[in-house]
């Protein structure tokens, strides 16, 4: 597909099969590296975890996931974090979770916000010395940035449960422990570029010629990933998929969650709206929601539109009603977070990357409706 906007699953104006073929092969290799690198540190700390009862132990692939994305965002905004004096991190980090919960209110909140994270999180200069292993004040520092930026929420609360485990390990350790996570990011960095490189190659060019354009916008963070964490998000959604996987088989009612994008009109849309989202009614034979609504009649399953960063908690497990599996279908950079969410609040989730992301909103000036491989949905729907 041509000028797509940052990424494409579809290669040579095919469709996205190649993409699943080629993450499910590399999510493989990851992972085996990750076990000869991460697998002493997994294990100490899943000891930690049981020591203090914290959770239920999880896949040790879940906890590879962790490391992965905690080395790999320092390394994107380590020094961002702590070039900052001093900022309003907590009212940030409340107003991006009262955006979800309150859809009316989100224009009014997203303004404000995009003021504050410009003015305060995004800082002009930045420490102009590299810190290759973070103190745990340095990791304070960085999550409290994360959860400000409302992008990283889920990711934070993770690394601040690694963290206390850090805190209880030696020096010597702790200096072993981070080299093994640093070379792991530095090897998965370079292998992930020439593995998956042909699908974000678009991501610089946007990064640079979108320049100023989101300055003071709340979707700023964002629209501005680099290309490791959109590499970072195709192999977590595959990870995550697989850890996921059984939990979602046993559910007894599907909900597929699209978002707006991939509706054919946006100003036209006759959909109906549910405390959920929004439901189509069908007024549009070639609009990509009306397809899926009716391949669900006959697979059982139910199509819900929702708006971005809206409520995950609403599709919680409700006692007495029947277990209910969800599969969400979002652009690459939201993946990772909204897994860990969906997980959080105890929904047996499966993902489904968009071919290409086009929302008006965020990512193209006129919008595209965008896509997905049905094929790669009725894997997921089949077993
Ligand atoms: S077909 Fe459905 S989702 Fe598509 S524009 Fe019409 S009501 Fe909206």
């Amino acid at each position: 597909m041509e000028n797509y906007v940052t990424y494409s699953l579809i290669l040579s104006n095919q469709n996205s099969e190649g993409y699943y073929k080629r993450i499910s092969e590399f999510t493989d290799e990851v992972l085996e590296n990750a076990s000869k690198n991460l697998l002493t540190n997994v294990k100490e700390y899943t000891n930690f975890l049981l020591d203090f009862k914290l959770e239920e132990i999880r896949s040790n692939e879940e906890y590879y996931l962790e490391l992965l994305c905690f080395g790999l965002l320092w390394k994107a905004y380590g020094k961002i974090a702590l070039s900052i004096r001093t900022a309003p991190f907590l009212t940030l980090s409340r107003m991006a979770e009262w955006r979800k919960q309150n859809q009316k209110l989100k224009p009014a909140i997203d303004f404000a916000r995009g003021i504050l994270v410009t003015l305060f999180l995004l800082p002009k200069t930045e420490l102009d010395k590299n810190i290759f292993k973070p103190s745990l004040q340095d990791i304070d520092r960085l999550c409290l940035w994360l959860e400000a930026t409302g992008e990283f929420r889920e990711q934070a609360l993770r690394f601040i449960r690694w963290r206390a485990y850090w805190e209880t390990m030696s020096q010597k350790r702790w200096e072993e422990g981070c080299d093994d996570v640093f070379k792991f990011v530095d090897w998965f960095k370079s292998r992930a570029n020439i593995v998956l490189g042909e699908f974000t190659e678009n991501v610089a060019n946007f990064l640079t010629e979108s320049g100023n354009h989101y300055y003071w916008r709340e979707d700023r963070v964002q629209c501005s990933r680099t290309r490791d964490e959109y590499h970072l998000n195709m192999v977590g959604a595959e990870i995550m998929n697989r850890a996921f996987k059984k939990d979602f088989i046993n559910t007894e009612v599907k909900a597929i969650l699209v978002p707006g994008c991939m509706r054919k009109n946006i100003n036209k849309c006759k959909a109906k709206k549910i405390k959920e989202g929004l439901i189509c009614i069908n007024c549009d034979s070639k609009c990509n929601v009306n397809k899926l609504r009716e391949m669900g009649t006959n697979n059982n399953f139910k199509v819900f539109i929702i708006p971005h960063a809206s409520d995950l908690s609403l599709w919680a497990p409700k006692p007495g009603k029947p277990k209910r599996g969800v599969i969400a279908i979002a652009c690459v950079t939201t993946l990772v977070e909204g897994g860990w969410e969906l997980k959080r609040y105890g929904v047996c989730a499966q993902c489904v990357l968009l071919d290409y992301s086009g929302c008006k909103k965020h990512w193209h000036k006129e919008g595209v409706q965008t896509d997905i491989n049905i094929r790669e949905l009725k894997r997921i729907l089949n077993n």
